[in-house]
């Protein structure tokens, strides 16, 4: 009391403030908790209905069964509703059981590498055929992506995709559409005093046609149980619980999804997730940089994707929209020798089957061409038809980069290994002497092992220096190739070839010089060509590049 006294009336008035912050603190929380409370109560109840509903045909339909047991064809019908329900249960309890370790913070997002293209693919055969049931159209379209191997948790975002599909596939009536699109962005994010970070948006867009949902209804989808409240829905089996997981397991993978809708004008979900770019894969073989490649499609869209990625990968593309014009252009290209290093059909042509081209390509190509088939098509039902047609590889889309490389430099190297196997056969050619120059000791040992097998006479050098000195010291005409490596000690190989092209000698202009390089990219053509190399090849060369660049060269002496 006495120390009431001495408290003037401001002190006095903040004290009260202070109680008036705390009770309505306190209030707050009981008003959180009664809240939660009721949710958890709501969420039981809902919970135990949804199972009941299952479970009462479930036990309806024994009993029935049991009744009639020696009929059986009831016994039959018993049977199959018993397992709808049987399904439908256990779905309801996966999701309840995800529900729970998520609301518990039990739930842990792994963190490992993943492909992208690979997760699609499955989800594209998962959803694919359920959309066909119905006669519904289904697009799923790869926009810009960037890095196809991600770090994250691939079960759970392969989990909110197929939820959403899944869900536009359901409530979207028979001949309806739906478009996906998956795409990437970018995001560097600097924090003060720590590197900048890349990230990588995977932007994923789900559109349908189908039944909708109201403004009042979408305002309250991500709470667990809640359906569209009409027959048309109650026919469609569902637990109510697949958009409340996607927006926890959003919520935790620091995405966001944003869903528009209007009854009877079907429903657009975007949803962007961020990820890390794992490092990239190192391919096994190496695409046939600098060649061309000829693509017959008539769909404008995926043509230009293809000519996109081609590009990417140093490649140089011809796209024709007609098969009978595909067939054309590689007849005049054979008689002219200039065959491209493979054929990509798409699924798409105006005039002809896509199997038809492939039979006239490849009477007319030979055995050994690539003949790649680009197309949504499921592989397993035409495979028989398409490679007695002679399709040689199938590439499915919606398409990768990853996928389509690796189908291109995996042909195109066998069909280069088998030419080379006949060639070898009958052409000689101890008679060429060629230069190696390469700074690695043992990378040095193995090309000249390696080399020697096609009985090619073989000098080496440590540098371009030495390159450099050694074609000047010998006679003219001395040398037939160089194979130039570009990354060396004390003369690179671009500055090594000027040098050599510089020369005042005959052969200087003539000699056949080749980049031999790790990666074929675009720019390093480029570099390699401007510096007056005639070809370029990626390490490590084998005998079967020997034979190829050798019989260039001849050809070109003829
Ligand atoms: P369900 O198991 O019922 O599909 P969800 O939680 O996945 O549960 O979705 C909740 C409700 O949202 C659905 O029952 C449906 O009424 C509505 N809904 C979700 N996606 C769509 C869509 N693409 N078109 C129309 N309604 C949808």
């Amino acid at each position: 009391m006495e120390e009431m006294k001495n408290i003037d009336d401001s002190q006095y008035k903040a004290m009260i403030d202070q109680l008036k912050i705390q009770n309505t603190e306190l209030s707050d929380a009981l008003r959180a908790a009664e809240e939660e409370n009721r949710a958890k109560s709501s969420f039981l109840s809902s919970m135990s209905h949804d199972i009941r509903t299952p479970m009462n045909a479930i036990m309806g339909m024994t009993s029935i069964a049991l009744t009639h047991i020696d009929e059986k064809p009831r016994v039959l019908d018993c049977l199959q509703k018993i397992q709808t329900a049987s399904t439908h249960l256990m779905n309801l309890v996966n999701d309840v059981l995800d529900m729970s370790r998520i609301a518990s913070g039990r739930m842990t997002l792994s963190e490992e590498a993943f492909s992208l293209a690979d997760m699609v693919h499955d989800i594209t055969i998962l959803l694919r055929p359920q959309a066909a049931q119905k006669h519904q159209e289904f697009h799923l379209e790869i926009g810009t992506i960037y890095e196809e191997n991600l770090i994250g948790d691939p079960l759970h975002l392969r989990q909110i995709m197929v939820n959403i599909i899944g869900n536009a596939v359901k409530y979207t009536p028979e001949n309806g559409l739906i478009h996906v699109n998956i795409s990437q962005h970018f995001e560097q994010s600097t924090h003060i005093g720590q590197e900048s970070e890349t990230k990588v948006w995977l932007d994923f867009l789900c559109e349908d046609n189908g039944i909708g949902m109201s403004q009042e209804f979408l305002s309250k989808i991500f709470e667990p149980f809640e359906r569209v409240n009409n027959t048309a829905i109650d026919k469609i089996e569902g637990t109510g619980l697949g958009m409340s997981i996607v927006k926890n397991l959003l919520d935790r993978m620091g995405g966001t999804i944003t869903v528009e809708s209007e009854e009877g004008n079907g429903s657009r979900f975007h949803v962007s997730i961020p990820f890390a770019a794992a490092p990239p894969v190192k391919d096994a073989q190496t695409l046939p940089a600098g060649q061309t490649v000829l693509i017959a499609e008539s769909m404008d869209r995926r043509a230009q994707q293809i000519v996109t990625y081609l590009k990417d990968g140093g490649m140089e593309p011809v796209h024709l929209q007609s098969g009978m014009d595909a067939v054309t252009w590689l007849t005049e290209a054979q008689y002219e020798n200039r065959m491209p290093c493979a054929l990509l059909l798409g699924q798409e042509l105006n005039d002809m089957s896509a199997l038809d081209v492939a039979t006239h390509v490849r009477e007319l190509a030979g055995e050994d061409f690539p003949i790649i088939l680009v197309a949504e098509t499921d592989w397993a039902q035409i495979e028989y038809r398409a490679t007695r047609a002679g399709i040689s590889a199938f590439v499915p889309c919606p398409l990768f980069k990853s996928r389509l490389f690796a189908a291109l430099s995996e042909l195109t190297y066998k069909a280069q290994r088998s030419r080379s196997d006949r060639a070898g056969n009958f052409v000689d050619y101890g008679q060429y002497r060629l230069l190696l120059v390469e700074d690695n000791e043992l990378n040095r040992e193995i090309a000249v092992e390696l080399l020697s097998q096609t009985g090619v006479q073989i000098e080496t050098a440590e540098n371009g220096l030495r390159a450099v000195e050694a074609f000047e010291n010998s006679p003219e005409g001395y040398y037939d190739l160089i194979f130039m490596d570009i990354q060396m000690p004390v003369m690179n190989g671009y500055d090594a070839a000027r040098k050599i092209r510089q020369l005042p000698r005959k052969d200087a202009k003539s000699i056949w010089i080749v980049a031999m390089t790790a990666n074929a990219f675009v720019e390093d053509i480029r570099l390699s060509k401007e510096a007056g190399m005639n070809e370029h090849c990626s390490k490590p060369i084998d005998a079967d590049h020997l034979h190829e660049i050798l019989r260039k060269r001849l050809s070109c002496e003829e």
